[in-house]
Parts: C-alpha cells; sequence; structure tokens
C-alpha cells in the first residue's frame, strides 16, 4: 500500500460532488479550500455559459482536470444515434474551449436493448468522434460504471471491457505522458469497479498501454437509500481505495485523484463544510 498522501496537490472535486453550487462558487470555494483542480460538469459549464466559464475557469488559477460528461451512445434508432455523436461534438469543442484534457463518457445503454448492441454502438460513437477528439487535443476517458448500472447508464461495466474498447483504437496525442499518451482510454473510478478481481492487472494494462487517464475516488456505504445519489465520502465505506491508488501508480498514474461524490444528503449540507470534509478525508483515506 503507497504512503498516505501528505498535501492536496493531486486533489481535484466535480463540481458536482458540490451540485449545488454554480461554477463560479465552485472556482471560488475550491480555492479557498486549497483543492488545485476541478473537474467541470457540462450543467455547470453551460449554466454559466461556455464563454464565461473558460475565462473564470483561465483565471483562476485551478487545473482544469476533465470535461463530465458525453456518452450515452446507444439509441432504439439512428437519429438518436446520430444526436448522441452531435452531443459529443460538442462536448469535446466545450473541453478544449476550458482547456480540459478529457471528456469523461458515461456510455450509455437503453432499456430492452441488448446489450451486446449496447456495447456495439458505443464502440461506433467513439469511433465517430475520436478523430475530432485528437485534432482537438482532447483525449475521451471511457468510465466503465458498476453494473448495477447496466440497465439505462453504461453497458461497459468492466475495466476489461473498457479495455477492449481502447484496443481498436490506436490513435496518439502528442506531448502526453505515457500513462494515457492514447486518445481513447479509461476513467478508472473506485466507486464502480472496486469489487472486481481483475482490477489490479487491467490498471497495470491500461498503464502500459496509455489508456490511464482518470481516477475517480469516493466510497461504497455498505447500506445506500438508492443507487445513485447516496455514495459516500472517502474512509466511509468499504472500498481500499489507497490499495487501488497504490495499483494506479505502480502502473504509471501520477494525475490527480478526483473526488466524485453524488449524495442527496451532501447537497443538503453546507457546501464549504462539505469541501473541507473531502479534504480531510481525501488526506485520511485517500
Ligand atoms: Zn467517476
Amino acid at each position: 500500500m503507497p504512503a498516505p498522501l501528505t498535501d492536496l496537490s493531486r486533489c481535484s472535486l466535480h463540481t458536482m460532488t458540490t451540485k449545488p453550487w454554480s461554477l463560479a462558487q465552485a472556482v471560488d470555494g475550491y480555492r479557498r479550500a486549497g483543492i488545485p483542480g476541478i473537474t467541470v460538469w457540462r450543467q455547470h459549464l453551460q449554466a454559466a455559459g461556455i464563454d464565461a466559464g473558460a475565462k473564470l475557469l483561465r483565471a483562476s488559477g485551478l487545473t482544469v482536470t476533465a470535461l463530465c460528461r458525453g456518452g450515452f451512445f446507444p439509441a432504439v434508432d439512428r437519429a438518436g444515434r446520430e444526436k448522441a455523436i452531435a452531443d459529443n461534438r460538442q462536448a469535446i469543442d466545450e473541453a478544449a474551449a476550458i482547456g480540459a484534457p478529457m471528456v469523461v463518457l458515461v456510455c450509455g445503454a437503453v432499456p430492452g436493448l441488448p446489450l451486446a448492441e449496447a456495447r456495439r454502438q458505443i464502440a461506433d460513437g467513439i469511433a465517430a468522434v475520436a478523430d475530432h477528439a485528437r485534432s482537438s487535443g482532447v483525449r475521451l476517458a471511457i468510465e466503465p460504471l458498476h453494473p448495477s448500472y447496466a440497465g439505462d447508464r453504461s453497458a461497459i461495466n468492466t475495466m476489461a471491457q473498457a479495455r477492449r474498447i481502447c484496443q481498436q483504437f490506436d490513435l496518439e496525442l502528442p506531448g502526453s505522458s505515457a500513462v494515457d499518451r492514447k486518445v481513447v482510454g479509461i476513467a478508472a473510478d473506485v466507486y464502480h469497479i472496486w469489487w472486481d478481481d481483475a482490477l489490479e492487472d487491467e490498471l497495470v494494462l491500461a498503464g502500459h498501454h496509455g489508456w490511464l487517464h482518470a481516477f475517480h475516488v469516493c466510497d461504497w456505504k455498505l447500506v445506500q437509500s438508492e443507487m445513485l445519489n447516496d455514495r459516500g465520502i472517502m474512509g466511509e465505506g468499504c472500498i481500499p481505495i489507497r490499495t487501488i491508488r497504490g495499483w494506479a501508480e505502480s502502473a504509471g498514474f501520477r494525475g490527480f485523484n478526483e473526488v466524485e461524490i453524488f449524495s442527496t444528503k451532501y447537497w443538503a449540507e453546507d457546501q464549504d463544510a462539505l469541501v473541507a470534509k473531502c479534504a480531510a478525508a481525501y488526506l485520511a483515506a485517500v
């Protein structure tokens, strides 16, 4: 297991962690708390306006770690799939505008659509936008979601499934580090993949091949009131976060550890206090 982190220099917060805050409030709050990184969710960026948001972020001194999220490629008809591809092109443009190195992909699933078909459509959708991503200087990070989301959020549920899509592409972005040199890679989120007995091997493989784009942290509470918005702060649940961070780092990962917590409970609290809690938990449990 790696040594505990002694400072916040690799800490990033997702704006969804502080969902009630506007982009301007998040920038201000993270800076006051000494958090150097920010992953921007599109709803917060679009509410601020793309140009105004980009200007705000540039002036903030914060490192933009990613734009969340693109994806949702599968659809029951061609029009739906084309709409998704257009939206992903727009997400890539938004990422480029704010200096985000990647768009995180929640790949999508449609109730009733066979998972194998959804997976084909996801690979096709990524293929349709990958060149645009490369020419925009933006990576695409496939985020495998826990299998409990296979019904309607993502047909990509394991690191191995994400890897098999990455293996279909050989696009590189010049100037990037070895561990994330490929345009199409993976956002590894401990919430979704901690249970996987192939996790260590897959992280090492992803790092070796240049697919390890991002590392997300929160915790898995043993009792969750619902599937989406009751995630725990690091240390509150059963995920061996520090061990998994060690695996990512043994694979060469030196990027930000992104705190991404969907929680109706925490969104109802004072958000400054929540950021302070996240910072303390980051040092104690990540
Ligand atoms: Zn995530």
